[in-house]
Protein backbone atom coordinates (compact mmCIF):
# COMPACT_ATOMS: atom_id res chain seq x y z
CA UNK A 1 0.00 0.00 0.00
CA UNK A 2 1.38 3.38 -1.11
CA UNK A 3 -1.26 5.84 -0.08
CA UNK A 4 -4.43 6.15 1.89
CA UNK A 5 -6.70 8.08 -0.31
CA UNK A 6 -9.50 5.18 -0.52
CA UNK A 7 -8.86 3.64 3.06
CA UNK A 8 -11.95 2.36 3.98
CA UNK A 9 -14.10 2.25 1.20
CA UNK A 10 -15.31 -0.42 -0.93
CA UNK A 11 -14.50 -0.32 -4.89
CA UNK A 12 -16.65 -2.46 -6.98
CA UNK A 13 -14.57 -2.41 -10.49
CA UNK A 14 -16.25 -3.86 -13.81
CA UNK A 15 -13.68 -5.54 -16.48
CA UNK A 16 -11.36 -5.41 -13.74
CA UNK A 17 -9.56 -8.70 -15.28
CA UNK A 18 -7.12 -6.90 -17.80
CA UNK A 19 -6.54 -3.46 -19.40
CA UNK A 20 -6.96 -0.37 -17.56
CA UNK A 21 -10.00 -1.97 -15.60
CA UNK A 22 -6.96 -4.70 -13.91
CA UNK A 23 -4.55 -1.62 -13.48
CA UNK A 24 -7.86 0.54 -11.63
CA UNK A 25 -7.94 -2.07 -8.81
CA UNK A 26 -4.18 -2.37 -7.91
CA UNK A 27 -4.29 1.29 -7.49
CA UNK A 28 -7.02 1.51 -6.10
CA UNK A 29 -5.77 -1.06 -3.48
CA UNK A 30 -2.27 0.04 -3.22
CA UNK A 31 -4.28 3.43 -2.22
CA UNK A 32 -6.04 1.47 0.86
CA UNK A 33 -9.12 0.11 -0.82
CA UNK A 34 -11.37 -3.22 -0.28
CA UNK A 35 -11.54 -3.63 -4.15
CA UNK A 36 -14.50 -6.48 -5.84
CA UNK A 37 -12.71 -7.51 -9.03
CA UNK A 38 -15.66 -8.10 -11.85
CA UNK A 39 -15.30 -9.80 -14.86
CA UNK A 40 -16.94 -12.52 -17.16
CA UNK A 41 -13.71 -14.49 -17.27
CA UNK A 42 -12.67 -15.98 -13.68
CA UNK A 43 -9.44 -16.82 -14.35
CA UNK A 44 -8.72 -12.94 -15.36
CA UNK A 45 -10.25 -11.64 -12.37
CA UNK A 46 -8.93 -13.95 -10.16
CA UNK A 47 -5.31 -13.15 -11.81
CA UNK A 48 -6.43 -9.55 -10.78
CA UNK A 49 -7.15 -10.28 -6.86
CA UNK A 50 -3.59 -12.72 -6.82
CA UNK A 51 -1.29 -9.62 -7.80
CA UNK A 52 -3.08 -7.23 -5.50
CA UNK A 53 -2.10 -10.36 -2.19
CA UNK A 54 1.13 -10.02 -4.39
CA UNK A 55 1.60 -6.16 -3.30
CA UNK A 56 0.43 -6.61 -0.22
CA UNK A 57 -3.09 -5.21 -0.91
CA UNK A 58 -5.92 -5.07 1.73
CA UNK A 59 -8.74 -6.93 1.00
CA UNK A 60 -9.74 -8.39 -2.83
CA UNK A 61 -12.37 -10.19 -4.21
CA UNK A 62 -13.04 -11.64 -7.59
CA UNK A 63 -16.81 -12.18 -8.97
CA UNK A 64 -17.71 -13.28 -11.75
CA UNK A 65 -20.43 -11.23 -13.85
CA UNK A 66 -21.55 -10.79 -17.26
CA UNK A 67 -22.39 -7.12 -17.04
CA UNK A 68 -25.14 -7.20 -20.07
CA UNK A 69 -27.26 -9.03 -18.19
CA UNK A 70 -29.45 -6.93 -15.46
CA UNK A 71 -29.62 -10.68 -13.18
CA UNK A 72 -26.24 -11.25 -13.21
CA UNK A 73 -25.98 -7.58 -11.96
CA UNK A 74 -28.51 -7.73 -9.53
CA UNK A 75 -27.06 -11.05 -8.10
CA UNK A 76 -23.84 -8.97 -7.75
CA UNK A 77 -25.06 -5.86 -6.09
CA UNK A 78 -26.77 -8.44 -3.54
CA UNK A 79 -23.48 -10.08 -2.97
CA UNK A 80 -21.36 -7.53 -2.51
CA UNK A 81 -23.75 -5.63 0.04
CA UNK A 82 -24.23 -9.03 2.50
CA UNK A 83 -20.60 -9.16 2.65
CA UNK A 84 -19.16 -5.56 2.73
CA UNK A 85 -23.28 -3.66 3.95
CA UNK A 86 -21.60 -0.68 1.81
CA UNK A 87 -20.10 0.12 -1.98
CA UNK A 88 -18.43 3.84 -2.25
CA UNK A 89 -17.14 3.65 -5.69
CA UNK A 90 -18.29 2.22 -8.70
CA UNK A 91 -16.05 1.86 -11.75
CA UNK A 92 -17.97 0.94 -15.49
CA UNK A 93 -15.08 -0.12 -17.43
CA UNK A 94 -16.28 -3.52 -18.95
CA UNK A 95 -16.21 -3.20 -23.09
CA UNK A 96 -15.79 -4.64 -25.98
CA UNK A 97 -14.76 -3.30 -29.03
CA UNK A 98 -16.15 -3.84 -32.81
CA UNK A 99 -15.19 -2.77 -35.60
CA UNK A 100 -16.52 -1.86 -39.67
CA UNK A 101 -18.85 0.75 -40.75
CA UNK A 102 -22.24 0.87 -40.08
CA UNK A 103 -22.91 -0.78 -43.72
CA UNK A 104 -21.47 -3.96 -42.54
CA UNK A 105 -23.09 -4.46 -39.24
CA UNK A 106 -25.86 -6.88 -38.38
CA UNK A 107 -28.37 -6.72 -35.72
CA UNK A 108 -26.50 -8.68 -33.33
CA UNK A 109 -23.77 -6.71 -33.35
CA UNK A 110 -25.42 -3.57 -32.61
CA UNK A 111 -27.10 -5.75 -29.86
CA UNK A 112 -23.51 -6.88 -28.34
CA UNK A 113 -21.78 -3.74 -28.24
CA UNK A 114 -24.92 -1.69 -27.15
CA UNK A 115 -25.50 -4.18 -24.39
CA UNK A 116 -21.87 -4.34 -22.77
CA UNK A 117 -20.83 -0.83 -22.75
CA UNK A 118 -23.72 0.69 -22.32
CA UNK A 119 -26.76 -0.44 -21.34
CA UNK A 120 -24.45 -2.23 -18.54
CA UNK A 121 -23.67 0.87 -17.22
CA UNK A 122 -27.26 1.81 -16.52
CA UNK A 123 -27.70 -2.03 -15.06
CA UNK A 124 -25.15 -1.26 -12.63
CA UNK A 125 -25.92 1.90 -11.76
CA UNK A 126 -28.96 1.11 -10.78
CA UNK A 127 -28.53 -1.64 -8.96
CA UNK A 128 -25.39 -0.55 -6.91
CA UNK A 129 -26.76 3.53 -7.12
CA UNK A 130 -29.41 2.17 -3.88
CA UNK A 131 -26.50 0.86 -1.73
CA UNK A 132 -24.20 3.88 -2.24
CA UNK A 133 -27.06 6.14 -1.11
CA UNK A 134 -28.34 4.12 1.63
CA UNK A 135 -24.10 4.36 2.85
CA UNK A 136 -24.01 8.04 2.51
CA UNK A 137 -23.46 8.26 -1.45
CA UNK A 138 -20.24 7.73 -3.53
CA UNK A 139 -18.68 8.25 -6.34
CA UNK A 140 -19.59 6.71 -9.82
CA UNK A 141 -16.70 6.89 -12.95
CA UNK A 142 -17.73 5.29 -16.08
CA UNK A 143 -14.83 4.90 -18.49
CA UNK A 144 -15.87 6.44 -22.40
CA UNK A 145 -13.05 6.64 -24.54
CA UNK A 146 -11.73 10.06 -27.04
CA UNK A 147 -13.63 7.95 -29.73
CA UNK A 148 -16.84 9.71 -27.77
CA UNK A 149 -15.86 12.88 -28.70
CA UNK A 150 -14.00 12.22 -31.90
CA UNK A 151 -14.72 10.19 -34.84
CA UNK A 152 -12.63 7.40 -36.64
CA UNK A 153 -13.26 5.07 -38.97
CA UNK A 154 -14.24 2.12 -39.18
CA UNK A 155 -15.40 2.65 -35.53
CA UNK A 156 -19.41 4.25 -35.23
CA UNK A 157 -21.23 1.29 -33.29
CA UNK A 158 -18.15 1.70 -30.64
CA UNK A 159 -17.73 5.56 -30.83
CA UNK A 160 -21.84 5.66 -30.58
CA UNK A 161 -21.72 3.08 -27.53
CA UNK A 162 -19.11 5.49 -25.78
CA UNK A 163 -20.87 8.54 -26.27
CA UNK A 164 -24.11 7.61 -25.30
CA UNK A 165 -21.72 7.14 -21.75
CA UNK A 166 -21.16 10.70 -21.41
CA UNK A 167 -24.55 11.69 -22.12
CA UNK A 168 -25.60 9.26 -19.43
CA UNK A 169 -22.88 10.06 -16.94
CA UNK A 170 -24.42 14.05 -17.33
CA UNK A 171 -27.67 12.98 -16.92
CA UNK A 172 -27.19 10.82 -13.74
CA UNK A 173 -25.03 13.64 -12.24
CA UNK A 174 -27.76 15.65 -12.04
CA UNK A 175 -30.21 12.84 -10.96
CA UNK A 176 -28.01 12.06 -8.01
CA UNK A 177 -26.85 15.13 -6.71
CA UNK A 178 -28.81 15.01 -3.80
CA UNK A 179 -27.78 11.59 -2.80
CA UNK A 180 -24.19 12.56 -1.88
CA UNK A 181 -23.76 10.10 -5.34
CA UNK A 182 -20.82 11.90 -7.75
CA UNK A 183 -20.97 10.85 -11.19
CA UNK A 184 -18.20 11.62 -13.95
CA UNK A 185 -16.70 9.58 -17.06
CA UNK A 186 -12.87 9.54 -18.22
CA UNK A 187 -12.22 9.68 -21.75
CA UNK A 188 -9.03 7.39 -22.49
CA UNK A 189 -7.05 7.77 -26.04
CA UNK A 190 -4.88 4.98 -26.92
CA UNK A 191 -3.69 3.19 -24.46
CA UNK A 192 -1.14 0.86 -24.50
CA UNK A 193 -2.70 -2.38 -22.96
CA UNK A 194 -2.21 -6.21 -23.29
CA UNK A 195 -5.46 -6.25 -25.41
CA UNK A 196 -3.28 -3.55 -27.84
CA UNK A 197 0.13 -5.26 -27.63
CA UNK A 198 -1.38 -8.74 -28.20
CA UNK A 199 -3.17 -7.67 -30.95
CA UNK A 200 0.14 -6.50 -32.62
CA UNK A 201 2.22 -9.41 -31.69
CA UNK A 202 -0.65 -11.84 -33.31
CA UNK A 203 -0.07 -9.19 -36.83
CA UNK A 204 3.47 -9.64 -36.30
CA UNK A 205 3.66 -5.76 -36.43
CA UNK A 206 5.11 -3.39 -34.38
CA UNK A 207 2.82 -1.56 -31.88
CA UNK A 208 0.65 1.57 -33.78
CA UNK A 209 -3.05 1.59 -32.99
CA UNK A 210 -3.42 2.65 -35.79
CA UNK A 211 -2.60 5.77 -35.17
CA UNK A 212 -1.55 6.94 -38.28
CA UNK A 213 -4.23 5.81 -40.84
CA UNK A 214 -7.20 6.97 -38.53
CA UNK A 215 -5.93 9.44 -36.67
CA UNK A 216 -4.23 11.74 -39.24
CA UNK A 217 -3.31 14.21 -36.12
CA UNK A 218 -1.09 11.13 -34.84
CA UNK A 219 -1.38 9.86 -30.94
CA UNK A 220 -2.36 13.58 -29.61
CA UNK A 221 0.03 16.08 -28.28
CA UNK A 222 2.50 13.80 -26.40
CA UNK A 223 2.93 12.22 -29.55
CA UNK A 224 2.77 8.71 -27.31
CA UNK A 225 0.21 6.37 -25.93
CA UNK A 226 -0.75 6.20 -22.60
CA UNK A 227 0.05 3.84 -19.86
CA UNK A 228 -2.55 1.93 -17.85
CA UNK A 229 -1.21 3.84 -14.99
CA UNK A 230 -1.63 6.66 -16.19
CA UNK A 231 -5.71 6.37 -16.73
CA UNK A 232 -6.20 4.67 -13.40
CA UNK A 233 -4.64 7.74 -11.48
CA UNK A 234 -7.18 9.91 -13.68
CA UNK A 235 -9.63 7.25 -12.66
CA UNK A 236 -8.45 7.19 -8.66
CA UNK A 237 -8.60 10.87 -8.93
CA UNK A 238 -12.24 11.12 -10.09
CA UNK A 239 -13.36 8.28 -7.27
CA UNK A 240 -11.52 9.67 -4.35
CA UNK A 241 -12.83 12.96 -1.98
CA UNK A 242 -9.97 14.88 -4.21
CA UNK A 243 -12.46 15.80 -6.57
CA UNK A 244 -15.43 15.87 -4.00
CA UNK A 245 -16.69 19.43 -5.91
CA UNK A 246 -16.28 17.28 -9.34
CA UNK A 247 -19.47 15.96 -11.06
CA UNK A 248 -20.95 15.72 -14.36
CA UNK A 249 -17.50 15.83 -15.80
CA UNK A 250 -15.90 14.29 -18.86
CA UNK A 251 -11.87 14.20 -17.86
CA UNK A 252 -9.79 13.68 -21.32
CA UNK A 253 -6.99 11.70 -20.43
CA UNK A 254 -5.97 10.99 -23.76
CA UNK A 255 -2.42 12.64 -24.78
CA UNK A 256 -4.16 15.25 -26.24
CA UNK A 257 -5.79 13.54 -29.09
CA UNK A 258 -9.14 15.19 -28.68
CA UNK A 259 -7.84 18.99 -28.04
CA UNK A 260 -6.03 18.28 -31.34
CA UNK A 261 -8.92 16.77 -32.99
CA UNK A 262 -11.25 19.60 -32.31
CA UNK A 263 -8.70 22.35 -33.05
CA UNK A 264 -11.25 23.46 -36.07
P1 LIG B 1 -8.98 -1.91 -22.24
O1 LIG B 1 -7.83 -2.23 -23.16
O2 LIG B 1 -9.77 -0.71 -22.69
O3 LIG B 1 -8.63 -1.86 -20.80
P2 LIG B 1 -9.81 -4.69 -22.19
O4 LIG B 1 -10.45 -5.36 -23.35
O5 LIG B 1 -8.40 -5.03 -21.83
O6 LIG B 1 -9.99 -3.12 -22.45
O7 LIG B 1 -10.67 -4.88 -20.88
C1 LIG B 1 -12.05 -4.95 -20.85
C2 LIG B 1 -12.44 -5.90 -19.75
O8 LIG B 1 -13.87 -5.97 -19.72
C3 LIG B 1 -11.92 -7.32 -19.95
O9 LIG B 1 -11.35 -7.81 -18.76
C4 LIG B 1 -13.18 -8.10 -20.32
O10 LIG B 1 -13.15 -9.47 -19.92
C5 LIG B 1 -14.24 -7.32 -19.57
N1 LIG B 1 -15.57 -7.52 -20.14
C6 LIG B 1 -15.92 -7.42 -21.44
N2 LIG B 1 -17.21 -7.73 -21.60
C7 LIG B 1 -17.70 -8.03 -20.38
C8 LIG B 1 -18.97 -8.43 -19.89
N3 LIG B 1 -20.01 -8.60 -20.70
N4 LIG B 1 -19.10 -8.65 -18.56
C9 LIG B 1 -18.04 -8.51 -17.72
N5 LIG B 1 -16.82 -8.13 -18.13
C10 LIG B 1 -16.65 -7.90 -19.44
Amino acid sequence: MTGNRLENKVAVVTGGGSGIGRETCLLFAEEGATVVVVDRYESDAQNTVDLIAKQGGPQAISAIADVSSEKDIAALAKEVKNKFNKVDILVNNAGVRVFGPVTEADEETWQFIFDVNLRAVGYCCKHFIPIMSESGGGSIVNVSSANGVVGRPGMGLYDATKAGVLALTRSMACDHAGEQLRVNAILPGPTLTDYHIKRAEAAGKELDLGLTKSHPEGPGILKRQGTPRELAYGILFLASDEASYVTGACLNVDGGLSALAQRN
